[in-house]
């Protein structure tokens, strides 16, 4: 493995020195306040060890994290065709490919702030569509905030302020951490206690442990069908506004159970609903969303109340935020009109690609291996990371290094107010998506 990155790293790339590993390479080296780049609530309390290349994650790890930092890399190379290449020439066949496409689809789009900001910039050039892998989830999102509006509060407000937590949908078990990072804390800054919190579960096969506090207090379960969420939630909205339900049960659960949950919503001093639109994957999960959102505007004339959507794996809230600061929309955008055309429906990667309304496909992965990219019937390039087994043999393929393990960067939190920096913990012979996309911009 030493030899091949040693061959790969003079053959085709320029790497930047590691300050940690600048002396001996025989000595450990620790790396602390790093920001786990593998999930969307971006932990940055991570130590890690670099002991030779060989990372481990001595502190604050999850299982997630630690099996991501401390995979070994595999060894890859560029490919065109199956072929091996040099990375200037798989550059240069991802320049005829582009050149010769009238409306190429980026998507997958899993890199950080700087590779979506060369994103952008070869979108503009190029005429392209983008859409992220989570698009689906993502536009559950956007329909809600584009149409009514929404009160979102961030993890620093929970875990401060928070004495209410309604999980709607979900058990956020898909983010290991964010119980402890941000539920149960060992201090808080306005002193909340533990038991002065109460976690209350909507919905069905929720695992509910999560919600048992130290001390042994459980948290309140109605369970009931991912699409009936909505409807106890408008229930609870119409019994928050004083409106009597003439009915002794909604969607299983009983109405005074009902009734207790909206007086304790009223009693709250800071109230959050949490949700997560990618297991909201119901038809119209938006109308469930507005739901969320709407009680919480009607709770905030009585108290503090506000919505957290836990999302943003692969970057997808950064390659969101940077789409929107950039063209004016958020994701689905298509370029190819000399303007930013904006569809949250029209431009998805499976609406396009069916419809046959693209001519190349980039596909973009350089957080997690496992990420279906589809299989096209158009010229198809493939940057991910370089142990992805892609079920089918890309035009291009580079392997890329990833963001807060293999290089710097920076990416925006699930809440969408934080953008963490992230550190580079090992040396890679891999170059990153940023560098080969402005290569290509300045190619092309
Ligand atoms: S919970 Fe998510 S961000 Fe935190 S360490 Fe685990 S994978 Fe990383």
């Amino acid at each position: 493995m030493q030899q091949f990155a040693q061959h790969y790293n003079n053959k085709y790339l320029k790497i930047k020195e590691l300050s940690l590993d600048k002396t001996s390479s025989s000595k450990v080296r620790t790396i602390r306040n790093v920001t786990c780049p593998f999930c969307g609530i971006l932990c940055d309390d991570l130590v890690i060890q670099n002991q030779n290349g060989k990372v481990k994650v001595i502190e604050n790890r999850c299982p997630k994290s630690t099996t991501a930092f401390e995979k070994e890399l595999p060894e890859n190379t560029p490919k065109i065709k199956g072929k091996k290449v040099s990375l200037e020439e798989a550059i240069d066949a991802i320049c005829a490919i582009l050149k010769k496409s009238h409306t190429p689809l980026f998507a997958g789009l899993g890199t950080d702030a700087g590779g979506m900001r060369q994103v952008m910039q070869l979108a503009d050039k190029t005429g392209a569509v983008l859409d992220h892998m989570h698009g689906d989830a993502l536009i559950r999102n956007t329909l809600v905030l584009q149409d009514l509006g929404w009160i979102t509060t961030t993890m620093a407000e929970i875990k401060n302020r928070a004495d209410l937590i309604i999980f709607a949908g979900t058990d956020a078990s898909h983010y290991l951490r964010f119980f402890e990072r941000v539920i149960w804390n060992k201090q808080s800054l306005f002193n909340l206690k533990n038991d002065k919190r109460h976690i209350v579960y909507i919905g069905e096969n929720l695992n509910t442990k999560a919600g048992i506090s130290p001390t042994g207090k459980r948290p309140t379960v109605l369970n009931c069908k991912t699409e009936q969420i909505g409807e106890i939630i408008s229930s609870l909205h119409a019994i928050v506004t004083g409106a009597s339900i003439d009915v002794k049960e909604i969607a299983g659960i009983k109405i005074k159970t009902l009734e207790k949950l909206a007086e304790q919503m009223k009693a709250a001093k800071y109230g959050v609903i949490v949700w997560s639109p990618a297991e909201l994957d119901i038809p119209h999960a938006e109308l469930t969303i507005q739901n969320f959102c709407e009680i919480v505007k009607y709770l905030t004339r009585v108290t503090r109340f506000a919505g957290f959507s836990l999302g943003g794996n692969d970057g997808a809230t950064t390659a969101n935020s940077v789409c929107a600061w950039q063209s004016g929309y958020p994701l689905r955008v298509n370029f190819n009109k000399g303007y930013p055309d904006y569809d949250a429906h029209h431009y998805s990667t499976r609406n396009v690609l069916k419809n046959k309304e693209v001519d190349a496909l980039l596909w973009i992965s350089s957080f997690s291996s496992n990420t279906n990219a589809p299989r096209a019937s158009i010229p198809t390039i493939v940057l991910a990371t370089p142990d992805t087994k892609l079920n089918f043999r890309p035009d291009v393929f580079i392997p890329v290094s990833t963001p807060g393990v293999d290089h710097t960067g920076q990416l925006f939190r699930t809440d969408s107010v934080v953008a963490l920096p992230l550190k580079q913990v090992r040396r890679s012979p891999y170059t990153s998506v940023h560098s080969i996309l402005k290569q290509v911009i300045e190619k092309i």
